[in-house]
């Protein structure tokens, strides 16, 4: 058993068939960690879809009105990236409870796994680049409507910068965004991020863990998050058809150790969202996924040893 809880749901697929987004790998990550007996059942927990209003709390009503009844303008979905349809809209509200539940339970067991997740490009007022709701802000919203936390820290190592989470915490001082991605690349303008770590093409794995662990520490330190929800995003890797970054997975899965084990070494919950991964074999970006459950696994088991000793 994991020391923490995945969240998937079946259909979390966006059935968009041959598209660049592959919306079947939240199947394939759970059927993986299953074959390869890395988790059991009993790991997994199925959430419910976001409610309306915890949407709301990020989303214009006009926004939700036409994801929900397919009154997108052409424009609105040339933005969007990927077609309209009852089933898209209905995953996307599934994937927001899962970042939902996932904040939830990692404030009770230091880590909680969205198998999904990460829409780090929508807007209050449109969705972009295959991000029709931001899961992770609605997520934020509503466990600060709760009381249940006062500030947040969203960490996002997707290769393209985290525009929507951005523009919608630009002016709120209780939410520190990090966003590490490739800086001549999607999207454009990028609107400033609390840090903004615009890397040149053709970065590797030793200068990109250089580069994120300093802000990375310093933002902890400094802001004292009461959890980090973690957009840990595939598409860093050097055979991404989206990214121009050079990480190998090796250095993919060295990245989340490194931010799992700085956030938990002071104690602070994260929560796990997984973004994009446009790798030319889709099962290069089921395994980076997987593994960033892997090094979530543990670092958990470690913080768990320290604990005790
Ligand atoms: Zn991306």
């Amino acid at each position: 058993m994991l020391p923490f809880k995945l969240i998937y749901h079946d259909n979390y697929d966006l059935h968009l068939g041959a598209h660049v987004f592959p919306s079947q790998k939240y199947r394939l990550i759970q059927e993986t960690l299953l074959r390869e007996k890395r988790v059991e059942a009993e790991d997994f927990l199925a959430p419910e879809p976001a409610a309306d209003e915890d949407i709301l709390r990020v989303h214009t009503s006009e926004w939700v009105r036409k994801l929900k009844t397919g009154a997108l303008t052409l424009t609105e979905m040339m933005r969007l990236e990927i077609p309209h349809s009852k089933e898209m809209v209905e995953a996307v509200w599934l994937a927001t409870g899962g970042t939902v539940l996932a904040g939830r339970r990692a404030l009770e067991d230091g880590f909680g796994v969205n198998i999904g997740g990460g829409f780090h490009h929508a807007h209050p007022d449109h969705g972009e680049g295959f991000c029709a709701v931001h899961d992770v802000a609605v997520a934020i919203r509503r466990l600060v409507a709760d009381g249940a936390i006062e500030k947040a820290m969203v960490v996002d190592t997707d290769v393209h910068h985290g525009n929507g989470t951005a523009a919608i915490f630009g002016d709120d001082t209780s939410v520190f965004t990090l966003s590490i991605h490739q800086e001549n690349n999607y999207p454009e303008p990028k609107p400033p991020s609390t840090v903004d770590l615009h890397l040149p093409d053709g970065v590797g794995d030793a200068e990109y863990l250089r580069i994120l662990s300093r802000p990375l520490r310093k933002g902890l330190d400094e802001f004292q998050p009461d959890i980090v929800f973690y957009v840990g995003g595939a598409d860093p890797y050097c055979e991404d058809m989206l990214g121009g970054l050079a990480l190998t997975l090796e250095g993919l899965a060295e990245r989340d150790r490194l931010v799992f084990a700085e956030v938990r070494a002071r104690g602070i919950p994260v929560a796990v969202t997984l973004a994009g991964g446009y790798a030319r074999n889709v099962m290069d970006t089921v395994r980076i996924h997987v593994n960033t459950i892997l090094a979530a696994r543990d670092v958990a088991r470690k913080s768990c040893l320290h604990a005790a000793h």
